[in-house]
């Protein structure tokens, strides 16, 4: 039997782990923060046509610069935010915003290079980090899982960051950051600015988004996905929005055809539903706020979540209690500080199963 360690592998890859979020058959998953509803029969009909009116073609590679699919999203991205202003050439797309954030590193981080990020927060900014070769600084998010400007302007200064990452909302903690904050870390970075908003469609009312920031400030870069609010995890569609150099940028680095027809059409589809998917991000929201209350009611230490998730504890023993959620058939995710579970928002079924698993496992 052959070893991982017995074969060449790059030294700076030897002892690691891959990601490993665990996908289980479970009746209730909350671990991976998807939008729980599946899309309406109606959208399942236009996804199956928009599939059959390509696949006669399917012998061609698809549109290299996704143009159609850029001008949609950046069409949603102007209706999101209003005065946005952007136009295709200021988006881009990749599959999933985990592609999105390595095409990034790609081009502005790489061996001798350096990203720095405020953990708690997505595990995988450090992981795509070390994988291009990149060095990983944790600057460390404040004891309430906030960031004070004038702490994260001290760490950018000490580090002089190639890339520094935001995550707002942030997971796992659900914690969003004050547009204060954002500025003035792209003030004193000397690099680029990335700000990983996944969840953003889910954030309270009042919390503005990055994208706002982005008139004349060509370092800053603003993620997005398909994978959460999008209701679209399977279809592995990320994007961003940035100046347009950024995306002359990444056009070195990516693969020629990296998005396939099949996606650029089902992602394309899905935008133009946009309104139907994105109805169901309201009644999440309200059932996250009732969670969170619920929780507290129960006793429980919750961080304040602009997300579709909530982080809970404190418990000495956190896989005690993950393992007796799972054992009644409630699969949440261990992840973040030692003593607290992450628990995605499902639909109000599976939020009532969540209760009382978790009353039944203390
Ligand atoms: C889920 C998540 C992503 C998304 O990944 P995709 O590759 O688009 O599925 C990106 N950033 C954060 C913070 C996330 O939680």
């Amino acid at each position: 039997m052959t070893d991982l360690s017995d074969l060449p592998i790059r030294d700076d890859l030897r002892g690691r782990t891959p990601y490993g979020a665990p996908q289980l058959d479970v009746p209730v998953a909350l671990n991976t923060n998807e939008n729980p509803h599946g899309p309406s029969d109606r959208l399942v009909k236009a996804l199956g046509e928009a599939v059959m009116d390509l696949a006669g073609t399917l012998n061609r590679y698809p549109d290299r610069d996704a143009v159609a699919l850029r001008d949609d999203l950046a069409a949603f991205l102007n209706d999101d935010t209003p005065g946005a202003g952007l136009t295709s050439r200021q988006v881009w797309a990749a599959n999933g915003s985990n592609e999105v954030i390595q095409q990034i590193l790609q081009a502005f981080g790489g061996p001798g290079r350096r990203a720095l990020g405020f953990e708690p927060s997505y595990s995988m900014h450090p992981i795509i980090t070390r994988v291009t070769g990149t060095e990983w600084v944790d600057a460390h998010r404040d004891e309430d899982f906030g960031l004070a400007p004038e702490r994260a302007v001290a760490a950018v200064r000490e580090h002089r960051p190639d890339v520094v990452f935001l995550t707002s909302p942030n997971n796992p903690t659900g914690t969003a950051l004050p547009p204060a904050a954002i500025e003035a870390v792209l003030d004193a970075a000397p690099g680029m600015v990335v700000v990983d908003e996944a969840y953003a469609e889910f954030r309270r009312a009042g919390t503005p988004s990055a994208l706002t920031l982005l008139p004349g400030r060509p370092r800053l870069i603003v993620t997005r996905t398909m994978s959460k609010a999008f209701a679209m995890a399977g279809t592995r569609l990320g994007y961003l929005a940035a100046d347009p150099a950024v995306i002359d940028a990444l056009m070195l680095v990516r693969l020629p055809y990296h998005l396939s027809s099949v996606t650029q059409a089902v992602a394309r589809t899905a935008v133009a539903h946009g309104e139907e998917l994105l109805a169901a991000v309201a009644g999440l929201r309200r059932e996250r706020d009732d969670l969170v209350g619920w929780l507290r009611g129960e006793g429980f230490a919750v961080a304040d979540s602009d997300a579709n998730f909530v982080l809970f504890g404190r418990f000495p023993d956190r896989r005690r209690v993950w393992e007796a959620l799972l054992s009644r058939g409630v699969l949440i995710r261990e992840v973040g500080p030692p003593e607290w579970l992450r628990v995605s928002v499902g639909t109000p079924g599976e939020m009532a199963a969540f209760r009382e698993a978790l009353k039944e496992s203390l």
